[in-house]
């Protein structure tokens, strides 16, 4: 198979693309979901995990920034990795970040969250079991207090087309439609409830992309995965998805469907939002959950 735009040999076989050209593919996506006015000097925080997602986001956002096209400036542009005390796992990431960041001149800060809470998700796990929702807590809070702490307007999140329509299937099948509602490519950011704005730059490419984008660049990213995630629900589903879900644009028109569908479904306002009792941090119960947390992990 050949490439469509050039005619060399296609690496890419779903859409026809060269290496080359796949990569153009790849940022001019990356590229749309950020060249929106309201982005215009505003200071945006890259989310890295050292997976391949987010180390292909911010390898292709470094790219449209150094080669400037998006049609305004950006005021600033930083990452943050959160260490979150994986044996074997959350050192070796942090390492490759850190060779991502040396590779794309952006600036890496980390939270260490031993050092910063004296917690690790090892101790909690062995505490409390089950730990991915815990988890999942513990880095939406600490990207949000860094960036809105720190100045920054936006967390860009590498959430790519895979989580979305996971995200959306699994709350249509529980009915939860305030959730798929409320989610988006773009949340504006919210002073008042101190809460930063997130954006999703990969909301349109696939898993499968992402990790060719990372190997056709030569980016470092982990392949080993998080110890803990070896049998939650969200790999369980997604692989189930693939079957159904076979191609890209299959995976894009039922997004861009339940997409058309939200402007129908009036968005619920969160009237029972208030600072939490300890942090100051918007919450729906007194105290909010990454507080519980910390708390029951000093308890034991
Ligand atoms: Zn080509
Ligand atoms: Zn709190």
């Amino acid at each position: 198979m050949r490439c469509r735009v050039c005619g060399k040999k296609a690496v890419y076989k779903e859409l026809g693309f060269c290496s080359e050209h796949f990569s153009s593919y790849f940022e001019k996506n990356v590229a749309d979901v950020l060249n929106k006015p309201f982005f215009k000097e505003k200071s945006l925080l890259l989310a890295v995990s050292g997976g391949k997602d987010s180390s292909a986001m911010m390898f292709a956002v470094s790219k449209i920034l150094s080669e400037k096209r998006l049609d305004f400036n950006i005021k600033r542009i930083e990452s943050l990795y959160i260490n979150l005390g994986i044996k074997d796992n959350s050192s070796y990431n942090e390492n490759l970040v850190k060779q991502l960041s040396e590779k794309t001149g952006i600036k890496l800060n980390t939270i260490n969250l031993e050092e910063f809470y004296n917690l690790t998700i090892d101790d909690l796990s062995q505490k409390t079991g089950k730990i991915c929702s815990s988890c999942a807590v513990i880095k939406r809070y600490l990207l949000n207090k860094f960036a809105y702490e720190n100045g920054f307007d936006f967390v860009l999140i590498g959430h790519n087309l895979d989580d979305e329509l996971f995200f959306a299937i699994h709350n249509l099948v529980n009915r939860n439609i305030d959730f798929l509602v409320r989610s988006a490519k773009i949340l504006p950011k919210d002073e008042e409830k101190r809460l930063a704005g997130r954006v999703k730059p990969l909301y349109y490419l696939t898993e499968k992309e992402s990790m060719l984008y990372c190997i056709i660049n030569k980016i470092p990213f982990s392949t080993q995965g998080c110890p803990y995630a070896v049998k939650n629900l969200q790999m369980t589903e997604k692989s189930k998805q693939s079957v159904l879900f076979d191609s890209r644009n299959k995976k894009l028109s039922f997004i861009k469907s339940i997409n058309k569908l939200k402007k129908f479904y009036p968005l619920k306002k969160e009237d029972n939002v208030e600072p939490c009792i300890r942090c100051g941090f918007p919450t729906t119960s007194k105290i909010c959950k990454f507080c519980r947390i910390i708390e029951k992990a000093k308890e034991n």
